[in-house]
């Protein structure tokens, strides 16, 4: 092959590269944490059909995210009893929990007295599993969140008893998306749906490029491909909403999404200790 038929992919990829480093700071970094596996029995709950997907486990990521101002933790996991228990079995599915998220911290030299800012997609139980750890964390949740998760109406689907050790953290209430250090390398999305105050998170990295963590805007693959919103959403109409909001975000961003549960994914992925920067 000539030297000119490479001659423009390569310039596609440098100018993309080029978008990306405009707003990412070095020396960001993000590590992914398995932090379990949910087995599913039925995906009926999601809206899917058994025809339509053929996964049956979730992945379940507790990310850190290192900045020159601070570290940031973006959902905790399992709850943190279940973890070294080994397979727990229940009318569902099952839960799977090898090593907790605050032993994982530990092996970074980190404890939750390290970690500066707490954060949650949303605050269903496989997302807050280590909340009650990090008080001593800056809370980023938006209002509508903070409504259902600490007010007088606690939403049906959350487990107060996991995350009430932050009701009396520091905290930054958002109606709305969030650059979370002032210089565009790391933002929340605001993406209602899924429950009140669901968020996403962007994040412009030097070498990796832009990545969006998806929260449970989608569980599977096959829920983006097919917009489908589970029956336990807060409201289905916002959700799809939502995922408009990230889809155009993914283009204009030329970003990759992760979704978070898709176990296919975390698979290719490198876990902690290593990282993404
Ligand atoms: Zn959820």
């Amino acid at each position: 092959m000539s030297r000119s038929f490479l001659t423009i992919p390569i310039i596609a990829g440098v100018l993309i590269l080029t978008g990306a480093c405009a707003r990412s700071v070095d020396g960001v970094r993000l590590t992914v944490f398995d932090c379990g596996i949910i087995g599913v029995n039925d995906v009926g709950a999601f809206s899917l059909t058994g025809d339509e997907t053929d996964v049956r486990e979730l992945f379940v990521p507790c990310y850190l995210i290192e900045h020159p101002s601070g570290r940031m933790v973006w959902d905790t996991g399992l709850p943190l009893s279940m973890a070294g228990k080994g397979r727990l079995d229940d009318e569902e599915g099952y839960h799977l929990y090898d090593r907790s998220f605050i032993e994982q911290l530990a092996d970074l030299g980190l404890t939750p007295a390290d970690i500066d800012l707490v954060a949650f997609s949303h605050m269903h139980y496989d997302h807050v599993g280590a909340a009650n750890a990090f008080t001593r964390s800056r809370l980023l949740i938006q209002d509508r969140e903070y409504e259902a998760a600490f007010g007088e109406n606690v939403n049906p689907y959350f487990v107060p008893d996991l995350y009430l050790a932050l009701a009396d953290n520091e905290r930054l209430v958002l109606s709305g998306d969030h650059d979370v250090f002032g210089d565009g390398s790391v933002v929340i999305i605001s993406v209602p749906g899924h429950t009140p105050g669901h968020q996403a998170l962007l994040l412009r990295l030097a070498n990796t490029g832009n990545v969006v963590l998806s929260g449970d805007l989608y569980h599977f693959r096959a829920s983006r491909a097919l917009r489908r919103a589970p029956v336990f959403n807060s409201d289905a109409t916002e959700t799809l909403r939502s995922m408009d909001k990230v889809e155009a975000l993914l283009e204009a961003e030329q970003a990759t999404l992760w979704i978070e549960h898709d176990k296919a994914l975390a698979e290719t992925l490198a876990l902690a200790p290593s990282y993404y920067d």
